[in-house]
């Protein structure tokens, strides 16, 4: 702990120094994280120093201050925690503190195209020493799903991101309504009970509904029965007041509440009136001091509706920053398609291998790393950009390929056998080329009467030649004496140049259910070592692809990765 009794110093000067003399416990513990992230686990038993080292700082006068700042180097603002490919905020000097936010809707399991949202505002808050908050956004009682709260903090913390702190809207609402009120009272929003046919046509041609030009009072009423659930689904609206004459006819009066009679899966039936998207999220980017939005392009339109919000109210609309499309080619990453298919049992769960979503990259055995990288890597660019899964798995196969032990598994397989072979009853070959510290597999055999039996694959066998020789890899040469019934005859054992390689399994090898990216099974059989692997484990079978473990036992299950 008083190893790093200096960096607290420093830091908890710097931050008394930019707060008038009164250094902050708060903002001194977020820097700390985000200079030394190791320490985030931490951080509880840091506090005592940093509150000790803050009260004897704050007890000094600016000069002193700046005088014990200047043992620790020149004066100047502390460099920014760089973060790599990322440029600069905009308008950071705006702001004493940046506070980000993530802000998913619980109506489906996160996918890849989520993580650019969350992992940019993660990284950008840790960037500048600031503040991420993670929001379910779950207004809409129809299709907020009670499972996907904890999946989705689940998916985070495996991509590596933290959050300081949490809300839940559907347990904000009683703020909502206050807002709501407060606009309603001031003639900033209305309560509309025109069939939303009518209203539309009016709207666009810029006039305004009967609704929108009766007085406060009646609107309050309307308001009144819509939260006391006098009014059914579609019977009324409450919007808000904008320029009816907005160039844009979607910007124009738009939706803020509406009725909704369905139970929502957290708060059961205790409202009738529920925001809609545009509005919570302004109340609540106000509310939680958010700096700066990190979204999509395609939220350009409703940034304008949000916009008229903040004005009404007077608060300072968040920097926005924008980045454009991904495409995530060859992806199911619809959340409804995906919730649906579940329901139906077209899909096993979120984590089915046919999907993009993080618990099926997971499953599969791409690691966060390499999904990060991606996504970093696409970063903040405004053209559109994709992803695909050979731009996924080319990232991943740099990091797994150093993981991964060897293991030798043959598909389909047909039992080949070698005469003329020395009595050999195991063969060792390195776990790891490149890793020889990592030590041996053995692989037992059993010859009999110099007869070995072995299992090679049908497409191998297919691609041989009679009276060709082959190696069995890591182990020895053969001559390929006929295909039906397959038999070879031993030549000798060091390495040979320009002879097929191939991979082989012994005669008592342990079944393996390989389940592939397009949800088909592929059976096969691996070296007996697979059995006593612990499932999560990542390795590859040589010369078919990587594979996560699944299960052990008997037969074992693993999930295709990539080749
Ligand atoms: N809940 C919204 C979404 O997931 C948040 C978007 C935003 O306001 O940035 O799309």
């Amino acid at each position: 702990m008083e190893g790093i009794r200096g960096l607290v110093c420093r830091l908890v000067l710097e931050n008394a120094i930019e707060h008038k003399g009164k250094a902050e416990v708060d903002s001194v513990v977020r820097r700390l994280a985000a200079e030394l992230p190791e320490l985030r686990p931490k951080l509880k038993e840091v506090l005592p120093l940093v509150r000790e080292i803050v009260s004897e700082v704050n007890a000094l006068s600016h000069e002193e201050q700046i005088g014990r700042l200047r043992e620790y180097g020149p004066l100047e603002r502390p460099k920014r925690m760089r973060r790599e490919g990322l440029p600069e905020l905009p308008e950071v000097e705006k702001y004493e503190q940046i506070v980000t936010r993530f802000a998913p809707n619980p109506n489906g399991p996160l996918h890849l195209g989520h993580v650019r949202a969350a992992l940019l505002s993660y990284e950008y808050a840790r960037m500048y020493g600031g503040k991420f908050i993670l929001r379910f956004e779950d207004t809409n009682p129809v299709n907020a799903r009670l499972d996907m709260y904890e999946l989705i903090k689940e998916d985070l913390r495996w991509l590596g991101i933290e959050w300081d702190e949490e809300f839940v809207q559907s347990d904000r609402m009683e703020l909502y309504y206050r807002i709501a009120e407060r606009l309603l009272e001031g003639g900033k929003a209305y309560v509309c009970t025109c069939e939303v046919e009518n209203f539309r046509g009016l709207r666009d041609k810029g006039e305004p509904c009967p609704c929108r030009e009766l007085r406060v009072e009646e609107h309050m009423v309307r308001w009144r029965r819509m939260v006391g659930g006098k009014y059914e689904e579609g019977e009324a609206v409450m919007r808000l007041k904008t320029d009816l004459r907005h160039p844009n006819p979607a910007v124009r009066d738009w939706p803020a509440f509406r009725v909704v009679k369905s139970p929502h899966p957290r708060v059961g039936m205790r409202y009738n009136a529920w925001p809609l998207y545009n509005f919570s999220v302004s109340v609540d980017d106000h509310e939680m001091g958010i700096t700066h939005i990190i979204r999509g392009k395609e939220h350009e339109v409703n940034e304008l509706r949000q916009r008229a919000l903040f004005k009404y109210l007077g608060w300072r609309y968040p920097t926005v920053v924008q980045y454009g499309r991904l495409t995530l080619a060859g992806m199911k990453l619809s959340k409804t398609e995906i919730v649906n298919s579940v329901r139906r049992g077209e899909l096993s769960g979120y984590d089915d291998v046919r999907l993009g979503t993080l618990s099926a990259l997971r499953r599969r055995g791409f690691l966060p790393q390499a999904i990060r990288r991606v996504i970093m890597e696409v970063g903040l660019t405004t053209v559109d950009a994709s992803v695909s899964w050979e731009g996924l798995a080319a990232f991943n196969r740099k990091l797994v390929d150093d993981i991964a032990n060897r293991y030798f598994f043959v598909p389909g397989g047909v039992e080949l056998s070698i005469l003329k072979a020395p009595e050999i009853s195991e063969v060792e070959v390195p776990l790891h080329p490149s890793h020889p510290e990592r030590g041996k597999r053995r692989i037992p055999l059993r010859a009999e009467e110099g007869k070995l039996l072995v299992r090679i694959s049908r497409v191998d066998l297919d691609s041989l030649e009679e009276g060709k020789t082959f190696r069995l890899k890591d182990f020895m040469n053969v001559v390929l004496k006929s295909k039906s019934p397959p038999e070879a005859e031993f030549h000798s054992m060091s390495l040979m140049p320009n002879v097929p390689k191939i991979q082989w399994v012994p005669e008592r090898g342990v079944e393996v259910d390989v389940l592939k990216p397009d949800g088909s099974v592929e059976k096969g059989v691996a070296e007996p070592g697979v059995a006593g692997l612990i499932p999560g484990e990542l390795v590859q079978f040589e010369r078919y692809g990587f594979v996560k473990i699944e299960k052990v036992g008997e037969r074992v299950s693993a999930v295709f990765t990539h080749k």
